[in-house]
Parts: C-alpha cells; structure tokens; sequence
C-alpha cells in the first residue's frame, strides 16, 4: 500500500487526490486522527488509519511490509515533533515498509523552525529504512491565504529585506511527493523542492497592486518590528518569533530554491504565484 500520514490536512488532502488518479482507493491508506474528518474518502474507497503521532501505540498496525509510506510533517510546533517523527519512522521500520519520505524544509533553511526538520532526517537516516526527503520550499498559500490585513492597510509588511522567496503551490509539493510514491529510482534521494520563479517582497506588492488596482507597497521592518506588529494583532509570541526568524532567513536567500527538483519531479512548470494570487483574490 501506499500510506499517507495527516491525510486531512491541507497537504495530506492535495496528495490523496492526485494518487487516486494513479493508483486505486484500495491500494491507498490515509493515516489521520479524526476519523470523521475523512468520511469522504472513506466513501471514495480509500482505506483509513485512526493513529496519532503522541500515541506511539496507535502506529502498532498501521503498517505493512513492502508499503511506501509519505510522513506529512506535524503541525504542532514545540509539541516535540522529532519525538512525534520518531514514533511513526519507528513503526515503518518494524513493519518492514519499502520507502519512508518525509516533508522536510530547505537544506540551506537556518531559521530555528528548520531545526525539528533537521533532527528528523537525522533519526530517518539513522533507521536504516529507505527514504527520501522532500525538502518542500515555501508554500505560496503561506502568503495567499493571509491577504486580509494586506489588502486592508494596502501594505505588505515582511522582515525579507531583499531577499527572494521560490515558493510553490501545495498542489505542487503533493505531485513531487505522489510522483515518489508511485515511481521508481527515488531510494535514498534528497530534493530541494521550490517554485520555478523566485519572488522578492516588492515583487509580490506590485502583483497585488496589479491584480487589484490598488496601490499595494511593500513595508520592509526589522525583525523586532515585525514581532511587535504580529503579537499587537494577537500572535502569540513565539510564533511572532518564528515568523521573523524566516523573514530574516529569507533576506539571507535561504528560501531560494535553484535545484530545479520540483518541476523536474512533477514534469511541469511550478505553478506561478500570479495564478495562487487571482485564485485568492476571487475568493
Ligand atoms: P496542515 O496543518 O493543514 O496539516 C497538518 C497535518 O498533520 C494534519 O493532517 C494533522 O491532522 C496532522 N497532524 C498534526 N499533528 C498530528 C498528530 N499529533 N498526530 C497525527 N497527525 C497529526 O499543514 P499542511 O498540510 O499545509 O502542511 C503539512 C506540513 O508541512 C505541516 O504540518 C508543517 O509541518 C509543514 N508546513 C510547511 C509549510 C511550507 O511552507 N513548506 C507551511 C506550513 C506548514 P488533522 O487533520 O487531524 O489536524
């Protein structure tokens, strides 16, 4: 089988969908928490896995020897997620699985939010099992799908500096990901996956600005500004925190992404920004 862990979210979802117009639903288990959460693919015939990543016994039988398994990063930051990792690479390797892939980040990515991903190709290399780590770039819905108080104050505000972003749509990612999952060759190979185009902040104001017919700048501000202005609008603040240490990576060029993995892997161009912003945009 192929098995897909955090099905239900938003990556998970994108991945599931384009397998089913490879594989069959039989030959598809989605891993996820909230069995109701995934009622509908249950419905289209793809087999569910009620486990979750704190609960290393719930992984007792997901598993089965020869299976090609996607682990989808947790969600949970600071909530230990290499331990979470642990418990799911642990059980793949008792099982005998075939492949282990890992969404990871950047491998030039030094922001602190990188280190948990760092700790978790350290573990998966360290099983022994056959892997592949997808080291996913940025995704445009990071930015798309947080357009409210831009288009509000006309203002893109970033601590980036300069620096440009080779982001990618998820729906992107998940077709790197299933083209692993259902080819052949991939063991033990790392991608550095991002978008075709890099952007810049001043870039992504005038597409915007473009788009909208409004004049939408972009406000380049310290990292600490950039703090103060998230936790004033109700951020906690180590997520502030985490926030500005990408910003401050991304002024570095830490998430511009050259490979040219991803369109390669996909046999594709990336999706281009321009088209995740009119999707936004229409709502
Ligand atoms: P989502 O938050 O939509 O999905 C996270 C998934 O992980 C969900 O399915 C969630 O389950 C599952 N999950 C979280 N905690 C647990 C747990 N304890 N046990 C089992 N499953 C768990 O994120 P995306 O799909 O958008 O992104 C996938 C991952 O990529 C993220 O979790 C994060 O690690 C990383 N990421 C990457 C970004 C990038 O730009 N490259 C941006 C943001 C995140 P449930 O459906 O039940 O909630």
């Amino acid at each position: 089988s192929i098995v897909v862990t955090g099905a239900t979210g938003h990556l998970g979802r994108h991945v599931v969908e384009q397998l089913l117009e490879k594989v069959p639903a039989g030959q598809i288990t989605a891993v996820v928490r909230d069995e109701a959460k995934a009622a509908d693919l249950a419905a289209r015939g793809v087999k569910l896995a009620v486990a979750d990543y704190n609960a290393p016994e719930t992984f007792g039988s997901v598993f089965a020897a020869g299976d090609k398994v996607l682990l989808i990063s947790g969600s949970e930051v600071g909530n230990d997620r290499p331990g979470q990792h642990q418990v799911v690479i642990d059980a793949a390797k008792a099982a005998g699985a075939a492949l282990l892939a890992y969404t990871s980040a950047p491998g030039s990515l030094t922001a602190a939010l990188a280190d948990d991903h760092r700790a978790t190709e350290k573990a998966l290399l360290a099983s022994g099992l056959p892997y592949v780590l997808l080291r996913n770039g940025w995704y445009h819905e990071n930015y798309t799908e947080n357009l409210a108080p831009v288009l509000e104050h006309n203002a893109v505000v970033a601590a980036a500096g300069e620096g440009r972003v080779s982001s990618a749509s998820r729906a992107d990612y998940a077709a790197a990901a299933v083209a692993v999952l259902t080819g052949e060759g991939h063991e033990n190979q790392t991608y550095e996956l991002g978008g075709d185009v890099a952007w810049s902040f001043a870039e992504y104001a005038g597409e915007l600005s473009a788009q909208t017919g409004k004049e939408i700048g972009y406000n380049a501000v310290p990292a600490e500004v950039l703090v103060g202005i998230l936790t004033g609008a109700g951020a906690p603040e180590p997520f502030a925190q985490i926030l500005a240490g990408v910003d401050e990576s991304i002024a570095k060029g830490e998430l511009e992404v050259t490979s040219g993995d991803l369109s390669r892997l996909i046999g594709r161009p990336t999706t281009p920004l321009s088209e995740a912003v009119a999707g936004a945009l229409k709502g």
